[in-house]
């Protein structure tokens, strides 16, 4: 069977790299480079050259078993690596480091610092008062409203657990705490995150990430047609995307049901395009009946006619 894949990260990589055992499949991806979010860029630095991950970089031994089984199918090799977490506020001055005792006191101040100290005590009360959420299903509470509720310091909400997770989803520190608050806790419960010292392994693929995109993507490599973005049937598609599509079907290969559901969404888009353009054309008499009462006015003219008889 032909089969079109929309969209060359980890889900369509991984379904293609299944699919095309048996079927004959392409990938259609709207950016340039396959791997969606898994992005490696080669830079050069003082004659050395390094392979820099913007996307997704980690992985660990807990939660990604299959992802872990995939590598081991590819032959990707992966190494040890450790994930760190660093704090400075521009505004407030302060600065820390999870790391060790060392790191967390870099500004010894903060060893008389109460407010440092509330974090600190907040961040193992979180860690040991959050799970409770996870045994609340259907529970929608922000995590703005959790950590209202629970009366948590301003210095671990602006400190610690904004910047940790705004961190995490690359997000606006304002969104963060209108995430729900079981989303939020699950994932740190799942990632080792709500413990201090039982935590996961990360790891990092040895090249960079796009070491395992190559691997994944080499059978159906001469299929993929990068810069196409393919549209949903709602929105119809563009004259690419139906020349595309146009070349998947076989009749030949008794592919007539494929072919003929592909004939019932081109009719559907040309009456969606009809349709346009009837409203196209309403607009436009109205345009030119309004265009015209302006001029009238401007020649000191009374207004005539309305709209509907200008139609
Ligand atoms: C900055 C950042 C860092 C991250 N770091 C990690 C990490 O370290 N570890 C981790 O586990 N996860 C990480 N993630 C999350 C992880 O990258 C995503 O969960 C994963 O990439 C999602 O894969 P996906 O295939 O669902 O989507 P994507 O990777 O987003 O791929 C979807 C692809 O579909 C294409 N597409 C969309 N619509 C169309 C269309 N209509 N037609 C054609 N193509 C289309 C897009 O261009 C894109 O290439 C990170 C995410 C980000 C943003």
């Amino acid at each position: 069977m032909k089969i079109a894949v929309i969209g060359a990260g980890i889900a369509g990589n991984v379904a293609a790299y299944h699919l095309a055992r048996e079927h004959e499949v392409t990938i259609f991806e709207a950016g340039s480079h396959l791997g969606g979010h898994t992005h490696t860029h080669e830079v050069e630095q003082a004659g050395r050259r390094y392979s820099v991950d913007t996307g997704f970089i980690v992985f660990n031994d807990w939660t990604y078993p299959n992802f872990i089984r995939l590598l081991d199918e590819l032959g990707v090799a992966s190494q040890p690596s450790n994930m760190g977490f660093s704090v400075r506020d521009e505004r407030s001055g302060l600065e820390y480091s999870g790391s060790t005792l060392d790191t967390l006191f870099a500004q010894r101040r903060n060893l008389l610092r109460p407010s440092f100290w509330r974090m600190l005590r907040d961040i193992l009360r979180f860690n040991r008062e959050a799970p409770a959420l996870l045994a609340r299903p259907g529970d929608d509470l922000t995590l703005g409203d959790y950590l209202a509720e629970n009366g948590y310091s301003h210095g671990f909400v602006e400190h610690y657990i904004v910047p940790m997770g705004a961190a995490i989803w690359s997000t606006d520190p304002q969104n963060l705490l209108r995430f729900p608050a079981r989303y939020f806790v699950r994932f740190f419960h799942n990632h080792g995150l709500l413990s201090v010292d039982d935590r996961p392994q990360w790891r990092v693929i040895c090249g960079g990430s796009a070491r395992y995109v190559e691997a994944l993507t080499t059978v159906f490599r001469d299929r993929v047609r990068l810069k196409l973005a393919l549209r949903g049937k709602r929105l119809g598609f563009s004259l690419a995307e139906i020349r595309e599509l146009f070349e998947l079907y076989d009749v030949s290969r008794g592919e007539h049901q494929q072919l003929e559901e592909f004939l019932t969404r081109l009719e559907r888009r040309r009456a969606d395009l009809e349709q346009q353009r009837e409203d196209i054309e309403v607009m436009l008499r109205e345009i030119d009946f309004f265009a015209n009462q302006c001029r009238r006015r401007l020649r000191g003219e009374p207004d005539g006619g309305n709209p509907s008889v200008a139609a």
